[in-house]
């Protein structure tokens, strides 16, 4: 799971996105260097004092980058305003939506570099230089699509009917103003920057961050080819609510929502983006865990569904949450858990390996013969190694001793992906291992994920769990019993 690619816009997608670097490069130890990609919207862009404005690519760019006012979550730290206080003494520009100095300076130079023929995907290179946010940003489109807002009441020198800017919908009125529709002015010409759709197609995993379902990953979906790629392309597609318990975490989506007639809960984010299985776009959704009740039926509308929480309190709390995610886009999808097949000759059937040959793998495989070993555990990343799938529900595999001779054939009766930190007593009792408490179980695991010999077959010599480590957790039976 190295290439990941995020569908982004300000606030919710930047979080998201720093807790996703958080995991990838500290925690999972995963073997490879990560690398993420962040396609921005860009339909909050804006010409104001003669400036080129980017207000999700920046917000993104100074999170990234460790330059953001934590307070507000986009603009600078340590920022004054004394340019915009002279250009309001003009009357001119916006005076509701304030441009920091320091802020002034990024845009400054954007616009150099697009007066002088550059396009935005290397304008927002270049400023990527300085800032080393440690993914790569990419606009949706280096064309000019901007975010208008028809208007549904009067609202000062406005009428009805009258098309504004987004964020002078979004900053000035506080969305307050009821909004008839969204329009995307520029939309026919525009098409998706270098490397947006490859990022899509030739990614592990596509995430799409709490960010606004409507003007930010619904306007990235809008540029032509986005979709289609992430209908096509290999990788599982999981997202994460932006709403929780029926209510925007900070911020008004609820009134983007209500404009395109989706009610503000978590289920109907997840029905609105659908299952891939039936022409939408998901593999999987996490939902808070105050939401538990929409995991059933959006599992039932085929779309993989946990409740976990959800709020990016800090980096941590949201690297957890994209654990999480990888956990999710490590089960097969629904489809597939019901197309398992059973009735293979034994000779075909896989070899399931219990440890390495030796006194454990003869211990583990005893506890299976005799039936009280009925739960086992391996991190993801074993998989990875050899690029297997993971087990389906109903498959069924040759148990080998530590003489290679096969012994029995089992099915798989349950997986699951969880965190290390997420694994109960019940599975860790049925290991069959004798252990009596969590604590114990984790012990003897770590014992042997961090032995030289599991090291080794991961290649990272330095390989090492923590609690945010993806497991798969898996359940058996046997069928069969074979005589060597
Ligand atoms: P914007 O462009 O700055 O509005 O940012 P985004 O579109 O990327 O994200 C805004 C959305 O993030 C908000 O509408 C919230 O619904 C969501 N959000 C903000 N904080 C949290 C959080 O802690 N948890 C979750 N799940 N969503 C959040
Ligand atoms: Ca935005």
């Amino acid at each position: 799971m190295t290439r990941v690619t995020v569908l982004a816009g300000g606030v919710g997608g930047a979080r998201f996105t720093r807790g996703l670097l958080h995991h990838l490069n500290t925690d999972a130890r995963l073997p490879g260097a990560p690398d993420v990609t962040v396609i921005v919207n860009t339909g909050d862009d804006m010409w104001l004092d003669g400036l080129r404005i980017c207000p999700d690519l920046d917000t993104v760019m100074y999170t990234l980058g460790g330059g953001i006012s934590e307070e507000q979550g986009w603009g600078r730290t340590d920022e004054s305003r004394r340019t915009s206080a002279e250009i309001a003494a003009y009357g001119r520009g916006w005076s509701w939506f304030t441009l920091g100095d320091l802020d002034l300076a990024t845009h400054i130079v954007r616009t150099d570099l697009l007066r002088s023929g550059e396009t935005l995907s290397a304008a927002t290179e270049f400023l990527s230089r300085r800032w080393q946010p440690g993914a790569t940003l990419l606009p949706m489109s280096d064309q000019f699509v901007e975010t208008n807002v028809r208007l549904a009441a009067d609202a000062d020198e406005h009428t009805a009917g009258d098309l504004i800017h987004f964020e002078e919908w979004w900053v000035r009125y506080r969305a307050s103003v009821p909004a008839a529709e969204f329009v995307q002015v520029g939309l026919a010409d525009a098409v998706a920057a270098p490397g947006v759709i490859d990022a899509i197609l030739n990614a592990d995993l596509v995430i799409l961050p709490p960010s606004n379902p409507v003007v930010s990953v619904g306007t990235i979906l809008a540029i032509p080819g986005i979709r289609e790629a992430l209908r096509t392309t290999t990788a599982r597609v999981i997202g994460v609510s932006p709403i929780i318990a029926g209510a925007a975490v900070r911020g008004m989506a609820d009134a983007c929502l209500a404009t395109i007639g989706v009610e503000t809960s978590a289920l109907a984010v997840g029905l609105h983006y659908g299952s891939r299985r039936d022409g939408g776009l998901l593999d999987g959704w996490l939902v808070d865990e105050t939401d538990a009740q929409a995991v059933p039926k959006l599992e039932a509308a085929g779309i993989r569904a946990r409740a976990v929480p959800l709020w990016m309190s800090d980096v941590p709390a949201t690297a957890r949450i994209f654990a999480e995610a990888v956990c999710v886009a490590a089960l097969p999808p629904i489809e597939l858990l019901q197309a398992a097949e059973p009735e293979e000759e034994p000779a075909e059937l896989p070899i399931a390996e219990f440890a390495f040959p030796g006194q454990l793998r003869d211990k583990l495989v005893g506890a299976i013969l005799a039936g009280t070993k009925t739960s086992t555990t391996s991190t993801l990343v074993e998989y990875s190694v050899e690029d297997e799938p993971l087990p389906a529900v109903g498959s069924r595999q040759i148990v080998i001793d530590s003489l290679e001779r096969p012994v029995a054939i089992i099915e798989t009766t349950g997986v699951r992906v969880v965190r290390l930190a997420d694994v109960d007593l019940d599975h860790a009792r049925d290991e069959g291992e004798g252990y009596t408490s969590v604590a114990e179980w984790r012990a003897g695991h770590e014992a042997f994920w961090h032995s030289d010999d599991m090291r080794a077959y991961i290649g990272n010599s330095d390989f090492t769990v923590t609690d945010d480590t993806p497991v798969v957790l898996e359940r058996m039976r046997v069928v069969a019993l074979l005589h060597p």
